[in-house]
C-alpha cells in the first residue's frame, strides 16, 4: 500500500480528548463519606462461583463487593429497579471517564435517561493504576463472556459464562422467562477484572487479577437498583474464560443504609434533560 510522503506528520497530531468532563455534574464524595460512616449492613448476598445472584439497593444506599477467599472476577448489570429498560451504559460510560473506572467516577444508564446510577465511593484497587502492560482494573472495555462466542471460536455448549449466569439470576429475581430476561443482560463492570489493548496489535488482553480476599469496590447507589453480579469463570482470569478450567472463587455483595438524616440535601439525579424531539418538534 502506498504510504503518504506526510505520514509522519500525520501520526504527530496531538490527540483531543473526546469528551472533556470537567463539565460532568460532580458527585459529593464528602458527603458520601460522612453517610458511610455512620451507615449500617441491611442484607448481603453471597454470589456463587460460577453463578450469578441478584442484589437491590435503594437510592442512597450503599453497596460493596468483596473478594472472599480468593482472587475473582465480577461482571456487574445495574437496572433502574422500577424500570429495567434503564441500564448500565458500558460504552457511554467509558467515553466518559476512560477505559477502567475508579473511586469517583459513575456508572451512567441508558438513553435516554442518561444519569448516573451509581457512583464509586471507594476502590482497594486503586494503587494499581496502569501497568507497564497499559493494564488496569475494573475495565468497561469487555463485554462479557458468552456462550455465543464460545461457540463462535469453538463450537462449544458451555452455561455457565457470566451471560448465562446474569440470564440465569435475573429471570429468578423478576419471574420473567429467561428469553425475557435474557434481553435485558448488558455489556458490564468488570469489577476486579485487569485488561487492556495491546500496543503492538489493539488487541484486547487480560492478566491475572490482582485482587486478593479482602479487597473490595464499593458504591454509592444515585437511584433505586436491581444489580446482578456474575463470578466469572474465568476466574481471576489468568488463563480462560467459557470453561470451568479456572479456579473460582464466590463474591460477596453487602448493602449498607445510612443513619436517618445522613444524606440530607442530596437527592437522586434527575433523567436527562435533552427533548427528545430530535429536531422534529414534539416527541
Ligand atoms: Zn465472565
Amino acid at each position: 500500500m502506498k504510504r503518504p510522503s506526510d505520514a509522519e506528520a500525520r501520526r504527530a497530531v496531538p490527540p483531543v480528548i473526546c469528551y472533556p468532563n470537567e463539565t460532568l455534574p460532580f458527585p459529593d464524595m464528602a458527603l458520601y463519606a460522612a453517610a458511610r460512616a455512620g451507615a449500617t449492613k441491611v442484607s448481603e448476598t453471597l454470589v456463587p462461583a460460577r453463578e450469578a445472584a441478584c442484589f437491590r439497593a435503594e437510592a442512597g444506599q450503599f453497596f460493596r463487593i468483596s473478594s472472599v477467599e480468593g482472587p475473582q472476577v465480577g461482571d456487574l448489570n445495574l437496572w433502574n429497579a422500577q424500570d429495567l429498560s434503564e441500564r448500565f451504559y458500558s460504552g457511554k460510560s467509558r467515553a466518559l471517564h476512560g477505559t477502567h473506572l475508579s473511586a469517583g467516577e459513575r456508572m451512567w444508564s441508558s438513553f435516554p435517561t442518561l444519569r448516573p446510577m451509581a457512583t464509586i465511593t471507594e476502590d482497594t484497587l486503586g494503587w494499581y493504576g496502569i501497568d507497564g502492560f497499559g493494564g488496569s482494573v475494573h475495565d468497561v472495555i469487555g463485554t462479557r463472556c458468552d456462550p455465543y462466542t464460545g461457540n463462535l471460536l469453538s463450537g462449544a455448549q458451555y452455561h455457565h459464562c457470566c451471560h448465562s449466569n446474569l440470564t440465569r439470576a435475573l429471570a429468578d429475581e423478576t419471574g420473567l422467562s429467561l428469553g425475557e430476561a435474557e434481553g435485558h443482560v448488558h455489556d458490564v463492570l468488570n469489577v476486579f477484572m485487569c485488561t487492556g489493548f495491546t500496543r503492538d496489535t489493539g488487541q484486547y488482553f487480560m492478566k491475572a487479577s490482582p485482587v486478593r480476599p479482602g479487597d473490595y469496590l464499593e458504591f454509592f447507589a444515585e437511584i433505586d437498583l436491581l444489580g446482578a453480579l456474575s463470578a466469572c469463570p474465568g476466574g481471576d482470569c489468568s488463563t480462560e474464560h467459557s470453561s470451568d478450567v479456572a479456579a473460582c472463587h464466590p463474591l460477596l455483595v453487602e448493602v449498607f443504609a445510612p443513619s436517618p438524616g445522613a444524606v440530607d440535601g442530596w437527592q437522586s439525579p434527575a433523567p436527562n434533560g435533552y427533548d427528545r424531539s430530535h429536531g422534529r418538534g414534539a416527541p
